[in-house]
């Protein structure tokens, strides 16, 4: 329908996916042969760069690495499952956590005050930055979150072992808090100790990936 508006070849595809397009283009996957983008926002998005070029598997429905099952949570995924990456590691896995926590009790903390008391003004921003505060539930809160990701990235790395694994999305603007916590409780798990692995990083371009990555998108002639 745009391509009969616009008269010209029009591509589409994943905003995850084309984020990580970006992210090898010009960021934090450049020079890859290999390469994973994780976006952690809302939910988690998942872009795979294989041989330089995004991969969506046979039918284009592949990548959505937030909906692998990774363990038991107290609610379900948006698409119906339980336990899915996304529900554990993500914006909304982490205010979710928080809120459950201070339902249950858990009332020493300068969340609270920040809020006003109003449970559904929580957001990840403030998590993170209390618990570099050194607030003991916020600390509760973002050592879940990491444990999660962390199964999450085994997940990946034990089955594909890519160069490279980008963290982007909301929460990768915790930034180096994030990115040490999740560097050391990978080292501290690995499967081959001697072996090198995928090299954890920030993703370069924020909000902006998908939108660069789309405009990549012809570029690729991917449809
Ligand atoms: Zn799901």
């Amino acid at each position: 329908m745009m391509e009969d508006e616009l008269r010209i070849q029009v591509f589409i595809d994943n905003d995850a996916t084309v984020a990580g397009l970006a992210e090898y283009e010009f960021g934090s996957m450049k020079g890859c042969k290999s390469g994973i983008l994780l976006t952690l926002g809302t939910g988690i998005g998942g872009g795979i760069v294989l041989n330089g070029e995004v991969y969506s598997g046979a039918h284009g429905v592949g990548s959505e690495i937030g909906h692998m099952i990774i363990g038991e949570n107290f609610y379900n995924c948006n698409c119906g499952k339980n336990g899915c990456f996304e529900t554990f590691a993500s914006s909304t896995a982490i205010i979710r956590y928080t809120q459950k926590l201070i339902k249950d009790g858990n009332t020493d903390t300068i969340i609270l005050q920040k809020v006003d008391g109003d449970l559904d003004k929580i957001n990840a921003k403030i998590i993170f930055d209390s618990a570099k505060e050194g607030d003991r539930v916020a600390k509760m809160a973002v050592d879940r979150l990491v444990k999660y990701l962390v199964i999450g990235i085994f997940n990946i790395v034990n089955f594909m072992d890519p160069e490279v694994i980008a963290l982007g999305g909301g929460i990768s603007n915790a930034g180096e808090y994030l990115l040490n916590q999740v560097k050391e409780e990978f080292e501290k798990n690995k499967f081959f100790k001697t072996l090198p692995a995928a090299n954890i990083v920030l993703a370069q371009f924020k909000n902006d990936a998908g939108i660069l990555g789309a405009a990549m998108l012809g570029k690729h002639g991917i449809r």
